[in-house]
């Protein structure tokens, strides 16, 4: 089973493109549970099946960089990082009435 997981709609497999790790409810500490919990909500919306959640059950998801805004992606020794706290908002699949209800509601 691979690793790589992005949305259901994205395409990007290019090797120049970054991956990041979203972070997995199970695997952080205190002060990063509610940015893992609202990644893991917006994800999950995006696409609700069983090989992702045993994705984030491993720590495992990634998402690309597309997904993200540019002032979101630090420059850290020269490797690209996700500032904590920030969740996918570009390149997203049109969410129905009832995903974007089940992300409000969670939160
Ligand atoms: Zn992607």
């Amino acid at each position: 089973m691979a690793n790589l997981y992005c949305l259901p709609m994205c395409s990007n497999r290019s090797p120049a493109v970054t991956l990041f790790t979203i972070p997995s409810r199970k695997f952080v500490k205190k002060e990063k549970e509610i940015w893992a919990e609202r990644s893991e909500c917006i994800v999950l919306a995006c696409k609700s099946d069983q090989h992702l959640k045993n994705l984030f059950a491993r720590d495992a998801v990634k998402l690309c960089e597309v997904h993200f805004e540019g002032s979101d992606i630090s420059l850290k020794d020269s490797s690209k990082d996700l500032r904590e706290g920030t969740v996918p908002t570009l390149c997203m699949p049109m969410l129905t009435l009832a995903q974007i209800a089940y992300i409000q509601e969670s939160h």
